[in-house]
């Protein structure tokens, strides 16, 4: 069985990593997506976000903001938010530390040289939820290193959309944070799902909010 939203046993474990926003008096959930910029499946996101004045974060590989630049200005000046997911996508369980900083960095770079404000602490994301240890104590003086509440499982082939609506609405709570993708694999299941969804958000009252 799939795993959708972290069981309290691994939340507590790594308790110094994000895995939903502090409670708030406002009704409100944070969207974000991981993966892009992609083209095609990235602007079909933002139209979708922009009809219902929808804010989100995302999760930007290095070198896709590298080999689509125009598009993660497009991301920027939506006034969405960025956050830092390495360079070339690694899994931190496989990677040196020393290594895994570099990407991080490498990402980093990538970021800023598109005229991108970073907030005072940078978001970070590790690909595949899968960091160690050792990574986080490197990294989390510096950056918020932002887990998630609901995994919508939108990028495996096998789900169709409505698995992934009900994945993400069946948990659907306050303060919950939300993983897709504007990825190429997730791209059908993502334009399928996410104007559904997003309509389900706002019947049910909550607001959209920036981590
Ligand atoms: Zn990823």
């Amino acid at each position: 069985m799939k795993i959708i939203s972290p069981p309290k046993i691994i939340t507590g474990l790594y308790h110094s990593l994000e895995w939903a926003m502090p409670a708030g008096v406002e009704k409100k959930i944070y969207l974000s997506f991981d993966d892009g910029p992609t083209p095609s499946i990235t602007n079909f996101v933002l139209n979708e976000l922009e009809k219902v004045n929808a804010k989100a974060t995302f999760f930007c590989i290095g070198k896709n903001i590298a080999n689509e630049p125009t598009l993660f200005k497009e991301i920027l000046a939506s006034k969405h938010q960025i956050g830092n997911h390495t360079q070339n996508h690694v899994n931190g369980w496989k990677t040196s530390t020393t290594n895994y900083l570099q990407e991080i960095q490498n990402c980093e770079k990538e970021i800023q040289n598109q005229g991108c404000k970073c907030e005072p602490k940078p978001l970070f994301r590790p690909p595949y939820g899968k960091i160690t240890r050792q990574q986080i104590k490197a990294l989390k003086t510096q950056y918020r290193i932002v887990m998630w509440s609901i995994l919508a499982y939108d990028w495996l082939p096998e789900k169709n959309e409505n698995q992934c609506l009900k994945n993400i609405t069946a948990h659907l709570k306050n303060d919950a944070i939300i993983v897709m993708h504007d990825s190429v694999k997730a791209s059908e299941n993502v334009k399928k799902t996410l104007p559904t969804l997003l309509q389900i958000v706002k019947d049910k009252g909550f607001s959209f909010g920036l981590i």
